[in-house]
């Protein structure tokens, strides 16, 4: 029996881990590469290992790092199902097609250029349709249930309260007389996050795979985070100007509907429009609102005394362009929620275009803002930006709300295998060196952890 880490490895993205029990071979996650036009190149790369041999698939969440390869490796050979929390399954559909669409995209665009210099051309790493086609082998679990996917190999997925749906996977495994539980915390949400449960503890396991996005940092206080939120909506005032806020299509656009729900009165959001200029967001917001089942105890409530939690008596959603770009002419009296998350594209570039220059303007940063971003020069306070060519002046107000995290922090990575009372070996994966390095030394001095930070395509033996 054995694991072999094919990515996250000293990196934030493209998860993938194979491990071998017998003959049978079992994948968890197939994520994208993510992070610049030369790393992401490597998506096309041939898989380390044979697509047509894996058995079975096992995925934790639905955003790309984890799920993004998964209909390449279909396209590839692979013929077996993926197995997953339904909501997940639901979360892959709309993400995958649009992951494909946006291949397509990118192929045709990278193509023109290649006719006209007369060199190869390149293929879509998948299509939409190929995507499709992907979502057929999806197989929705529930959280809780185990389930034996093969012969020897057990799963059962625990809440990990990161995005809806998003699960820790525990592997039971046996090969002969040999039995191992190996858990992967996927992603491990905030605790006290809106809208989820907390992430799910473990108590046994003999070997841990961890994410460590956050081992370095300890995020602010939530009821902090509250205030902000709400004192910047009150500061703008309808009449004034138009709000901002760039946001992640699955998950975070979501957390701001909700909070505006739950905070109407207190944050005055009755004196506003609310606008969710994104037709993907509109869809994943469908998808929240039709998992009721898992959300957390106040969100329940919430769903049961006023529907469904997402939804505003002045909420407009903007599917088609023509509604869009009539969110153009209003100059007060709007907050508009858009992607993308950090301005690289999307519908909110075009907002900024009507109001980043208007001093009445508000722009609510909600998300992380990676470097060379937009949106990273707007929270570094860059005086003009460039859109589409043209310098724009920045006279709108930028605010830069920290404390939404979809992640745990140190603290919540160390108190969720702290709850490991046999102290497993801990393997971290999904992190940056810095963070890793960091946490590692916590995990060791605080809790006497034996703990590893994975290698691309180092393999681990878990029984002789
Ligand atoms: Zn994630």
């Amino acid at each position: 029996m054995q694991i072999e880490f094919l990515g996250a490895t000293r990196e934030v993205t493209g998860s993938c881990f194979l491990l071998r029990v017998g003959n049978l071979q079992v994948l968890v996650e197939c994520g994208l590469i993510q992070g610049g036009r030369k790393q992401e190149l490597k998506n096309a790369d041939p898989f380390p290992f044979e697509p047509g041999e894996i058995d079975a698939v096992v995925l934790t969440h639905a955003h790309l790092d984890h799920s993004g390869r998964l209909p390449l490796l279909i396209k590839r050979g692979y013929t077996g199902p993926v197995y997953t929390h339904k909501a997940t399954a639901d979360l892959c559909a709309i993400m995958l097609e649009d992951a494909g669409y946006l291949n397509e995209k990118e192929a045709q665009w990278e193509n023109k250029k290649r006719e006209r210099k007369g060199i190869e051309l390149v293929e879509a790493l998948y299509t939409q349709d190929e995507a499709r086609e992907a979502h057929k082998h999806f197989e929705g679990l529930d959280y809780g249930i185990t389930q034996e996917i093969l012969p020897g190999v057990k799963v059962t997925l625990r809440d990990a309260g990161h995005i809806l749906g998003s699960a820790i996977v525990e592997l039971q495994l046996t090969e002969g007389e040999h039995s191992r539980k190996v858990v992967f915390s996927g992603d491990l949400g905030h605790k006290g996050a809106p809208i989820l449960c907390d992430p799910e503890v473990i108590e046994q396991a003999d070997l841990v795979v961890m994410e460590s996005t956050y081992g370095d940092r300890l995020h602010r206080g939530w009821d902090e985070t509250w205030q902000e939120m709400g004192d910047i909506i009150s500061s703008a005032k309808s009449g004034k100007g138009n709000i901002l806020i760039p946001a992640f299509t699955v998950g975070r656009t979501q957390e701001l509907l909700y909070l505006f729900k739950r905070n109407f009165d207190a944050w005055h959001i009755g004196d506003w429009e609310v606008f969710l200029d994104s037709p993907m967001g509109i869809e994943a917001t469908e998808v929240y609102a039709s998992h009721s089942r898992v959300y957390d105890e106040r969100a329940k409530q919430l769903y049961e005394t006023d529907g469904n939690p997402f939804d505003l008596p002045n909420l407009h959603m903007s599917r088609e362009t023509q509604d869009s770009m009539n969110i153009n002419q209003l100059k007060s009296g709007a907050i508009i929620i858009a992607g993308s998350g950090m301005c690289t594209g999307g519908r909110i570039k075009h907002h900024f275009k009507y109001n980043i220059w208007r001093e009445q303007a508000h722009v609510m940063i909600v998300g992380f803002q990676a470097r060379g971003t937009l949106g990273r020069s707007l929270v570094d306070g860059a005086q003009n930006i460039r859109l589409w060519g043209e310098t724009m002046q920045v006279k709108a107000q930028i605010h830069t709300v920290g404390g939404l995290s979809a992640h745990a922090d140190q603290q919540g990575l160390l108190d969720w295998y702290g709850h490991f009372a046999n102290r497993p070996r801990v393997v971290l994966v999904h992190g940056e060196e810095e963070a890793m390095e960091v946490l590692a030394g916590r995990l060791r001095n605080d809790l006497g952890a034996d703990v590893m930070l994975a290698e691309f395509q180092q393999k681990l033996v878990l029984s002789p």
